[in-house]
């Protein structure tokens, strides 16, 4: 599918958005497209500037090359020096029409900026947005002196750069990539907003949480664990039976994945998926009922095959967001999208993020990557640094009802634990856990916890390097063992700990597919999308989260 990649043609790179002014009245000269010099120079910023941007958002040796095409409101424009050369000029950014880059490498750290999920300037590189950030936020403050700056959402939206994860080459400077993750309390904990959960109400049941809000009281400071937290959740079922939200906190809540949704209860609903059934006749059929009590048990089993139903369809689809960047195969055949992020079934996955994938054994032992026999039974966690999204051209409009033709593809290097003596060092491709981000570094502080013979350590080793994995390979986001388990079951957590033995905590999961059992539905066009009608209220993302 994607032999194309191959082709020594250039690909187009669009930016998602753009922040460029399209000045008029510049003293600068407009190119001449029948200038050769002209058009070699602005192919050369085309060029530079995919470069630039790719080395961010693809950290392979992929040979494929690209060209930007200039994000719209900017411009490059030249002025004619006294010799007849071309001095070349980008017009556009926001501080102002004489705020000119004068080379594709200071344009590219705009760029990078523009393809991130950070709508902060002060994140930005390049060298006219640290001072505009400093403007405007002095402007904002001055007409708006009161702002409570203790809210809970400035809290959160200011404690996540700290531990945001850097999916940038090393060398580039921290704050590149540092977009504080919506809906996201901590990097490594367990809940994310939007996310399917099951939540305790006499029995379990299962609900969306719409929003995290610190525990009243409680000043809440970065790194804060669930604990920390309450979370709204609407009830699945179906929005025809009213349900309440509600409001719980981590120790009554489990991720999704660690239950299966049960058979349907009717005999009706056996072998229908939750968009299939005329829920309408249903619920009527069931009201007609004259025993008020009958009446109110009829309407609670209705709401409970709605909700396994529609957990169901969640589990079964996807939505992205955040699109970093877009481009098309040559032929125009394929359309390639990279994302920040994805709703896949009932998790929320960030590029960045550690997630648990499956072991196809004779890629793996194919691998020269492999330093030593992976076992079959390995947990494999990938760091995911690339979030893909392949479409055939013609078929790019995401239909309601779900997407069957888009592949979502995830990308990066594949990792497990491993334990090994001191006395003999760090196995063959050991890699740092802080390289990795904090889930990685998270898990090897647990597992030393809980190792008593100080005689061995716990590493990362990388099983291969820049691997692709397939929707259908991905088994669930990668949760810290100590954050899972004292979510699920602190008391057994706590005799691990006593014990001084670990056990792996993804046998305490489920993987996404066999968690399904509906019909897959693929793409749709946003997490409200995937909800559909199994809640009884407007999902609405994060803010500065951009679903598309
Ligand atoms: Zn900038």
């Amino acid at each position: 599918m994607m032999a194309a990649s191959q082709s020594n043609e250039y690909w187009p790179i669009h930016l998602a958005r753009s922040d460029g002014q399209g000045y008029v009245n510049l003293d600068d000269e407009p190119l001449n497209p029948d200038d050769q010099n002209d058009v070699a120079t602005r192919e050369r910023w085309e060029i530079t500037v995919a470069e630039q941007l790719m080395e961010q958002l693809k950290p392979d040796d992929s040979k494929q090359k690209y060209k930007l095409v200039f994000p719209k409101g900017y411009e490059l424009r030249y002025v004619g020096r006294k010799d007849e050369k071309r001095d070349y000029y980008m017009h556009g950014h926001p501080s102002g029409p004489k705020a000119t880059y004068r080379s594709p490498k200071d344009f590219a750290l705009h760029c990078i900026w523009l393809a991130s999920a950070s709508t902060d300037n002060e994140g930005c590189l390049c060298q006219y947005c640290p001072k505009y950030a400093k403007k405007m936020g002095s402007e904002v403050q001055a007409t708006q002196p009161t702002t409570a700056t203790s809210s809970a959402s400035t809290t959160s939206a200011k404690q996540a750069p700290a531990t945001a994860p850097k999916p940038a080459p090393p060398q580039q400077p921290a704050q590149q990539q540092q977009a504080s993750p919506r809906g996201i309390t901590n990097l490594t904990n367990v809940f994310r907003v939007g996310e399917l959960v099951w939540y305790k109400h006499t029995a379990w049941r299962l609900g969306v949480i719409l929003a995290i809000m610190p525990k009243p009281g409680s000043a809440v400071r970065a790194g804060a664990p669930d604990s920390s937290y309450h979370f709204t959740l609407a009830p699945l079922g179906h929005a025809l039976l009213d349900q309440n939200t509600l409001v719980k906190d981590c120790q009554s809540m489990r991720p999704f994945l660690t239950f299966s949704v049960p058979g349907a209860g009717l005999d009706e609903l056996k072998d229908k998926t939750f968009d299939s059934v005329n829920w309408q006749a249903l619920t009527a059929r069931y009201s007609q009922e004259t025993d008020p009590n009958q009446r109110d048990v009829n309407r609670q089993v209705l709401g409970l095959e709605a909700s396994k139903m529609g957990a169901r369809a969640i589990n079964d689809a996807f939505s992205t967001f955040d699109l970093l960047a877009q481009g098309s195969t040559p032929d125009g055949a394929l359309q390639v999208q990279h994302y920040g992020g994805v709703y896949l079934g009932a998790e929320m996955i960030r590029v960045g993020d550690a997630i648990r994938v499956a072991n196809p054994a004779q890629e793996l032992s194919a691998s020269d990557q492999t330093a030593m026999a992976v076992p079959l039974d390995a947990n494999l966690v990938m760091h995911v640094t690339e979030i893909q999204v392949i479409t055939p051209t013609t078929a790019t409009n995401i239909a309601p009802g779900g997407d069957a033709h888009a592949t979502l593809r995830f990308k990066g290097n594949l990792y497990r634990t491993v334990r090994y003596f001191l006395a003999q060092g760090p196995p063959q491709n050991s890699v740092p856990a802080e390289q990795l981000g904090p889930a990685f570094v998270e898990e090897l502080t647990t597992r030393s916890t809980i190792e008593m013979d100080r005689t061995v350590r716990w590493t990362w080793v990388l099983v291969a390097a820049q691997v692709v994995r397939v929707e259908q390979d991905v088994q669930g986001r990668f949760y810290v063992t100590e954050k899972l388990m004292s979510v699920i079951d602190p008391a057994r957590f706590q005799t691990w700990v006593q014990r001084g033995l670990l056990e792996e905590a993804p046998a305490y999961l489920n993987n996404r597919s066999h968690s399904g059992g509906g019909a897959y539905a693929g793409r749709k066009p946003g997490r409200k999308a995937m909800l559909g009608d199994a809640v009884n209220v407007e999902f609405r993302v994060p803010m500065g989260m951009i679903e598309n």
